[in-house]
């Protein structure tokens, strides 16, 4: 008998609805994405067919409840659809993740207007766009922003500056972490988030070159007298936006873990078949001892990535605390995205340097993972910190 898949709203779906839309999704990526991925990302092409196609396999309500529209994907059926995409060009799935921890920001905190009128419309992707927190001089210490809303009767007025915002351009709503009180301590306390559209006084800077994680755009936004109803207010009360944005990071951080997954296995999957077909000295390469070595860690490391994140999602489904296990498989999978994508760029000797292949595209998209959603610096602090909290003397 199939069991069900339980998120953490008590919304289930079967194990049977769960391989149909990872094979609906690997059907699209195969008549739809995969011969394109090269184009794309070379020329640094924002994907605006796909992007469609995206919401019309439900991406853009992947885990919002189902009572509002969405999937209610539980996070462990989710993880396995980032890492299923990311295999293939995890640029992609940047369009919907930081999108979906908006909407999680506003299902978790919001109030019941903002959840009735937010979550249908995030659905189907009407609205759309990701988490504007990082500024141009903090990303790690959240709470040295300098952007700051200042309230005025029913309204704020926001001013400052957002930097490397995913969705910025293209998308149309963000979640804005802002100062509301720029004297109160603990400082966290002075801070909120508002659901931000687009409109006059929200301005894009222009898309930021990088060096992988191409396609999608990473942008400024600039806020200069930008007036926001108390509406948008998430939750309605000022003072809880840094406990409502730290709220998202255990699932950003299985998400980005995923990520991990998909190209750590896509490196392993092209370097295992390169061993086969590429020979030297009179046998393919991978029966020479030096290139096994290397598939032997590389399988190793993709599989306990995987478990990780498995490990992790189930614990967010459940409700239970899991930032120690979300920090554990996001460093571990995206550190193995890294390693991976090195060990496939080595194997593959020269072809592995060249444009033609995917390999060097694993080489460059891997480094976002360590950066994105806590630096893997922090992500080791994050995990002594609970272990010594769950283990005190
Ligand atoms: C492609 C891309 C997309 C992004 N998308 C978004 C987005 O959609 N929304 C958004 O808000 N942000 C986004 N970011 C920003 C990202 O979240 C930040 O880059 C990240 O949080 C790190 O912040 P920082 O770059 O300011 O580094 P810093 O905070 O300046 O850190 C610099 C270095 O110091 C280390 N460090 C800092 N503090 C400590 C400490 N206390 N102990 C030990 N080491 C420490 C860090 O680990 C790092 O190695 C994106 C970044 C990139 C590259």
């Amino acid at each position: 008998m199939m069991t069900d898949i339980i998120n953490r709203n008590g919304e289930s779906i079967s194990l049977e609805d769960e391989k149909q839309i990872i094979d609906t999704i690997n059907k699209w990526l195969d008549n739809e994405v995969r011969a394109n991925v090269l184009a794309f990302e070379h020329k640094d092409e924002y994907p605006h067919l796909m992007v469609e196609q995206m919401k019309d396999l439900g991406l853009f309500g992947a885990t919002i409840s189902q009572k509002y529209g969405g999937m209610g994907l539980p996070s462990s059926t989710y993880a396995k659809v980032v890492a299923t995409i990311s295999e293939v060009w995890m640029s992609l799935t940047g369009i919907f993740n930081s999108h979906l921890i908006m909407a999680a920001a506003v299902e978790r905190f919001g109030t019941e207007a903002q959840r009735n009128y937010y979550l249908p419309k995030f659905v189907t992707g009407e609205l759309r766009g990701g988490l504007a927190l990082t500024e141009p001089d903090c990303g790690t210490d959240l709470q040295a922003i300098r952007t700051r809303a200042v309230k005025h009767g029913n309204d704020y007025v926001i001013n400052g500056t957002k930097t490397w915002i995913s969705n910025g351009i293209e998308g149309n709503c963000v979640a804005l972490l802002v100062k509301t009180d720029i004297e109160v301590e603990p400082r966290h306390k002075g801070m909120s988030l508002f659901l931000a559209e687009k409109s006059d006084g929200f301005n894009v800077g222009k898309k930021l070159k990088k060096l992988g994680y191409k396609g999608i755009d990473s942008a400024e936004l600039i806020f200069d007298d930008y007036h926001i109803s108390q509406d948008n207010l998430i939750g309605g009360e000022e003072g809880h936006g840094f406990l409502q944005t730290m709220g998202g990071l255990e699932l950003g951080r299985i998400n980005v873990a995923a990520r991990g997954v998909g190209v750590a296995n896509a490196a392993l999957k092209d370097a295992t078949s390169y061993a086969q077909t590429r020979s030297t000295m009179g046998k393919p390469i991978g029966q020479h001892q030096a290139i096994q070595t290397k598939l032997g860690d590389m399988a190793t490391r993709s599989h306990a990535a995987r478990l990780l994140v498995e490990d992790a999602a189930n614990a967010y489904d459940r409700g239970d605390r899991c930032d120690m296990e979300a920090g554990m498989a996001k460093l571990f999978a995206s550190e193995a995205a890294m390693e991976n994508a090195t060990e496939c760029m080595r194997i593959h000797g020269a072809y592995g340097y060249s444009e033609e292949l995917h390999v060097e595209r694993y080489y460059r998209d891997a480094p976002l993972m360590c950066i994105g959603e806590g630096t893997n610096e922090m992500q080791r602090i994050i995990i002594a910190k609970q272990l010594m909290e769950r283990n005190p003397v």
